[in-house]
């Protein structure tokens, strides 16, 4: 899953219009998802930005916050954990993901629309909503 040319410039226009200082440690952390150009877990974008393990907790600090500014999609883990995907700022979309070796997939089919009629119904406001499929990838089939 490449990212569509030019997302960095429109992730680093949001950045510079966020209140948001870019220490050396976010940069790095953003170079190495740009490099990954995947989603993935907070210890494996610690090792690519080549960080010493306590700083996992800023690691996970940073992408709240790139989370808060629309740069980060968080994929929940079906057992527990995250992925992290770069994301452009306002996209919306789900993943199939590897219970595995968590490679993710696209998904292009959000119910978002109906849920939101349905819990309107319900009398539900600020409505949000998570959709992700987890199984085992061909890789993973064949391995097991
Ligand atoms: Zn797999
Ligand atoms: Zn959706």
């Amino acid at each position: 899953m490449k990212h569509a040319k030019g997302i960095l410039q429109r992730i680093l226009q949001v950045i510079e219009s966020a209140p948001l200082r870019m220490t050396r440690k976010r940069e790095r952390l953003l170079a190495a998802l740009v490099a990954l150009d995947r989603p993935v877990s907070a210890a494996a974008l610690r090792d690519k930005a080549d960080l010493p393990a306590s700083d996992l907790v800023t690691v996970y600090r940073t992408l709240e916050t790139f989370e808060g500014i629309g740069i980060i999609q968080r994929i929940p883990l079906e057992d527990s954990g995250s992925l992290y995907e770069l994301t452009e700022p306002n996209d919306h979309h789900h993943h199939f993901v590897c219970r595995e070796c968590h490679r993710t997939e696209r998904l292009d089919l959000c119910l978002g629309q109906e849920l939101e009629k349905q819990a309107h119904t319900l009398g539900f406001t600020q409505v949000a909503h998570l959709m992700e499929v987890y199984g085992l990838c061909e890789d993973c089939q064949v391995a097991s």
